[in-house]
C-alpha cells in the first residue's frame, strides 16, 4: 500500500513538534521501540496471527540499517499486573528472529539489573526483546518512575504502537516526557496511521464519506456524533440501521434493535440536518426467519420487515444507491460492516460496499478502513491491497473518530 501524504493542513504540520522518523540519525544509537506484539497464540503458545509483528518490521529493519541498536518492548495478553509465564514473551522473541532472520536477544524483565546490562551491551544492528510490560502494574498505571525506568534504557524512544496510542500507560504515553522533542518519534507504521487518519478527517477532499455499520448504535453514536462536523455524508448500514428505521416508524420484526437508542437515533438525523450532512440509511433489507446461515426467506423494504424474520444484510436496492455514494466521494472511511457478512447468505451488502470502495480508491479516492470487523471483511474478500490504508488498531482508532486525542500521539506533542 503505498500512500502519499499531503500534509498543507495537518495540525502536526501547523505545531511542527514531532520529528520524523527519517529525520533521526540512529547511527550508534539504542532506539527504545514501543511495538505492539500482543498477538494470538495458540493453546501452546505458537502465534496463529503474525500480522501485528509483521507491521512493525519496517521501523526495525530501518533503525538497524541505520545502524542504530534496537529495543522492544510490549505488552502481551492480560497477566493483570504480576509475573505470569503463560504471557512471556520469549516465545514472540523467537518467532520474531525467524523473520528476521538474525537472532533476537531477550531480557527476562522490562526493568532492573539484567535489562540494564543487555541494554548496555547492546551492538549497533542488534535486536533485544525485553520481558512483558504489564507484568508490572506500573504499566497500565501509567506510573511515572517506571516510565522514567524504562526511559532510561534507550538513546531514542520510538512510539510505533498504534493499537495501544489510546491508553494513557507507562510505554505507550508517559514515557515520552523523559526524551527531549528530538529524541522521540512516530515509528514507521505508528507515523502512517496518524497521517491516513489526519488525511481521512482532515487533509482529505472533499466530498467526505463516512461508511458506518456494525451491530450496536450504542458503541457507535460518538463516531457519528464527530463525523457529522467532518464529513459530507454517513451511510448507515449492519444491525445499527434497524435501531434508526425503527426510530422513524419502521417495522423492523425480530431485527436486532436497541430500544433505549431510539432517541438517540432520532437526534443524531435531526443534528445531521442542521449540520448539512446527508445521512443514507439503507432502502431495503434482507431478512432470515433465524440468526444462521440460511437462505433469505425475504426481501423487503427495510421499514417493512415481517414480524416473524430479522433484516441480516441490506438489500440490492441500497446496494446500487450506497455503491453510487461511494463512486462520487474522494475520500472514504468506513468503520463496520454491512450486514453479518460472516454468513455466506449474507455477505453481499458488505462485499459490494468493499469491492465499490476499491474501485474508487482505483479511480484516485482515499479510503481509510478500520475496526476489528471492517478490517476482517475486507481481509476475508482479499481487497486489503485496494484500499489506501488499512488501520492496525480498532480502539485506538474508533477513539480517533470520535475526535478525542490520544494519549499516545498528545504526549508526543508536549
Ligand atoms: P461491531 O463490532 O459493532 O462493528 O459489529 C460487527 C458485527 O455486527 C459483525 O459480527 C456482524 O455480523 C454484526 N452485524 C452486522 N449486521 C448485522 C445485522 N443486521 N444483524 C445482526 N448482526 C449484524
Amino acid at each position: 500500500m503505498m500512500i502519499k501524504i499531503e500534509w498543507a493542513n495537518s495540525t502536526f504540520a501547523k505545531t511542527n513538534v514531532m520529528t520524523s522518523f527519517n529525520q533521526i540519525d540512529f547511527n550508534a544509537q539504542k532506539a527504545l521501540i514501543r511495538v505492539d506484539f500482543n498477538v494470538p497464540v495458540d493453546e501452546f503458545g505458537r502465534v496463529t496471527d503474525d500480522s501485528r509483528i509483521k507491521a512493525a518490521l519496517p521501523t526495525i529493519t530501518a533503525v538497524l540499517k541505520k545502524n542504530g541498536a534496537v529495543i522492544l518492548m510490549s505488552h502481551f495478553g492480560r497477566p493483570k499486573g504480576g509475573v505470569n509465564l503463560k504471557y512471556s514473551l520469549k516465545p514472540i522473541a523467537e518467532h520474531l528472529s525467524e523473520l528476521l532472520t538474525i537472532p533476537v536477544q531477550f531480557a527476562a524483565d522490562c526493568i532492573g539489573q539484567e535489562a540494564i546490562a543487555k541494554c548496555r551491551n547492546l551492538k549497533s544492528r542488534e535486536i533485544l526483546l525485553l520481558e512483558n510490560l504489564r507484568f508490572y502494574p506500573e504499566e497500565e498505571g501509567g506510573d511515572e518512575s517506571f516510565a522514567e525506568k524504562l526511559s532510561m534504557l534507550g538513546d531514542i524512544y520510538v512510539n510505533d504502537a498504534f493499537g495501544t496510542a489510546h491508553r494513557a500507560h507507562a510505554s505507550t504515553s508517559i514515557i515520552a516526557k523523559y526524551f527531549r522533542p528530538e529524541r522521540r518519534v512516530f515509528g514507521l507504521l505508528m507515523g502512517s496511521e496518524v497521517e491516513s487518519l489526519e488525511r481521512a478527517l482532515i487533509s482529505g477532499q472533499s466530498p467526505k464519506l463516512a461508511i458506518v455499520g456494525g451491530a450496536k448504535v450504542s458503541s457507535k453514536i460518538d463516531v457519528i456524533e464527530h463525523l457529522l462536523g467532518v464529513v459530507d455524508e454517513i451511510i448507515i448500514g449492519g444491525g445499527m440501521a434497524y435501531t434508526f428505521s425503527k426510530s422513524q416508524g419502521g417495522e423492523i420484526g425480530k431485527s436486532m434493535v436497541e430500544e433505549d437508542k431510539l432517541e438517540t437515533a432520532q437526534s443524531l438525523l435531526k443534528k445531521a440536518v442542521s449540520k448539512g450532512v446527508k445521512i443514507h440509511l439503507p432502502i431495503d433489507s434482507v431478512n432470515s426467519t433465524v440468526f444462521s446461515d440460511i437462505e433469505p426467506a425475504s426481501t423487503t423494504e427495510m421499514s417493512h420487515v415481517p414480524t416473524n424474520q430479522m433484516g441480516l444484510d441490506i438489500g440490492p436496492e441500497s446496494i446500487a444507491k450506497f455503491v453510487k455514494i461511494i463512486k462520487d466521494s474522494k475520500t472514504i472511511i468506513w468503520n463496520g460492516p454491512m450486514g453479518v457478512f460472516e454468513f455466506g447468505f449474507y455477505q453481499n451488502g458488505t462485499l459490494s460496499i468493499a469491492q465499490a470502495i476499491a474501485k474508487a480508491t482505483r479511480e484516485g479516492a482515499f479510503s481509510l478502513i478500520g475496526g476489528g470487523d471492517s478490517v476482517a471483511a475486507i481481509n476475508q474478500f482479499g481487497l486489503e491491497d485496494k484500499v489506501s490504508y488499512v488501520s492496525t488498531g480498532g480502539g485506538a482508532m474508533l477513539e480517533y473518530l470520535e475526535g478525542k486525542k490520544l494519549p499516545g500521539i498528545a504526549a508526543m506533542e508536549d
